[in-house]
């Protein structure tokens, strides 16, 4: 199939590549013309595991392309992709300016019949709107149809290749065989639905999971006031196949370009039509409030942190990416500064990112684990980044001034802790030393 994403940022970038492999013929256009630029000589500006590799050979064999040249593309192709953003406004709904935008310029290319596939995670009623859109501005016959994406940064490809189902939202269930053929090498597990059940399906996936991690991360503050362990907690708990094992890991809970922005747009969607959604408002409450404990088990260790040296392992908003959208680093290294202490932050890949953001006399960026570790009184891991659990205990003892160790992601085990000389806080588990 000839395809055409609009949109070449995490979601369209991966899906475009590996529709590519799958043997279609893609265009990714993109209106960042540094990026198109970026992508046309060969770098893919995202860290994404895997994904370099079959950019390169797609490019080399002729099957993916990248342009900012928008009308042409759509020309060419038979089924359009939108994977634009769609960030909150400061009211917490989704802002919708680039998909409505995409839309317009989508119609004012249309030749022929084509299929118009959104990708992107927008309200319920939204498709809709981009068929008004259209409408408004063609004579020539198209499709909508919602494929809303489940992606995970970090291990895009993998789930693009494996997802666990493909949703399909259209109006006349007969006119889907293209969009169901296109899916069909990726899994048998294909609903098709109608457009506004597909995206509520993305909304409703994602507000269950932040649910999970928000419920596991309040068992966790329980229990370290009980002296449980929420670890085995959860590993009790997962066993149980009503429950599942995933999204259970107690952490200082999640961020991302998704999880926050989803919960608050599904808050909003409900809001609209007069539902007071108070389980998934109390959802984002306690993961705003979780990520302050690495605060608070600094405070009752070091007491006052004016003029402390705080060690800051990870700021991407979880680990193999360098997305740092609504990281929780950001609001853990903001009240640091605001209590006075100076700060040096690590992360193996999106420091780069995280700069542009914040820049402080205090907040000094290093360049290696090692240099952030160094002399500092106590360390703090906000992400989970393999490199950090390969460092040995001893190692890190060495670097620190004081071994006072916030592990925010509770990646340590207890017996490592045993016999070393660290004051070890983590998530819901009792303190060590
Ligand atoms: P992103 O910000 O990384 O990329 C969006 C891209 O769209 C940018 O490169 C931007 O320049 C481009 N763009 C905007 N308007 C355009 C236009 N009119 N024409 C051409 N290009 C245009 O966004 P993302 O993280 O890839 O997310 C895209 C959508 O997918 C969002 O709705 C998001 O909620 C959803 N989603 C994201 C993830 C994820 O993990 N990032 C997972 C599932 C779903």
């Amino acid at each position: 199939m000839k395809l055409a994403v609009i949109g070449t940022g995490y979601v369209g970038l991966v899906s475009g590549v590996c529709f590519a492999e799958l043997g279609n013929h893609v265009i990714c256009v993109d209106k960042d013309h540094a990026k198109v630029e970026l992508l046309k000589s060969g770098i893919v500006p995202i860290y994404e595991p895997g994904l370099k590799e079959l950019m390169d050979s797609n490019t080399k064999i002729g099957r993916l392309s990248f342009t900012s040249e928008l009308d042409q593309s759509v020309q060419e192709s038979d089924v359009i992709i939108l994977a634009v953003g769609t960030p909150s406004l400061p009211s917490g709904e989704a802002d919708l300016q680039y998909i409505e935008q995409a839309a317009r310029d989508i119609s004012s290319a249309l030749n022929g019949f084509k299929t118009i596939m959104t990708k992107s995670t927008v309200p319920v009623g939204t498709n809709e709107k981009i068929k008004a859109i259209i409408r408004s501005q063609t004579d020539h016959e198209f499709e909508i149809v919602s494929v809303p994406e489940f992606l995970r940064e970090g291990s895009a490809v993998r789930d693009t290749f494996h997802p666990d189902r493909i949703v399909i939202g259209i109006e006349r269930k007969e006119a889907a065989a293209n969009i169901v053929e296109l899916h069909r090498p990726l899994t048998e597990n294909i609903i098709v639905t109608d457009i506004r059940s597909a995206e509520m399906i993305k909304y409703a996936s994602n507000a269950f999971l932040a649910t999970k991690i928000s419920f596991i991360n309040e068992i966790a503050n329980i229990c370290e006031k009980v002296g449980a362990d929420v670890t085995k907690v959860a590993e009790g708990m997962g066993y149980d196949k009503r429950i599942g094992a995933s999204f259970l890991n107690a952490g200082i809970g999640y961020g991302g370009s998704c999880f926050p922005k989803d919960t608050q747009a599904l808050i909003q969607i409900a809001g609209n039509v007069d539902y007071d959604f108070k389980l998934l408002k109390s959802v984002v409450d306690v993961n705003n409030g979780q990520r302050f404990n690495i605060i608070h088990k600094l405070e009752s260790i070091l007491d006052d942190l004016y003029g402390k040296t705080i060690a800051i392992w990870g700021l991407a908003f979880k680990p193999d990416t360098d997305d740092v959208r609504a990281a929780p680093a950001f609001d853990i290294i903001n009240s640091l500064l605001k209590r006075g202490a100076l700060v040096r932050a690590y992360d193996p890949v999106a420091t780069e990112n995280f700069k542009q953001s914040i820049q402080h006399d205090n907040l000094y960026y290093s360049k290696t684990a090692e240099d952030a570790a160094r002399q500092a009184d106590a360390l703090c891991i906000v992400t989970e980044w393999r490199e950090f659990r390969q460092l040995s205990l001893q190692e890190i003892r060495s670097w620190l001034k004081t071994p006072n160790l916030i592990d925010g992601r509770n990646i340590y085990t207890e017996e490592e802790l045993l016999n070393t000389d660290f004051v070890y806080y983590s998530v819901g588990r009792p303190k060590l030393n």
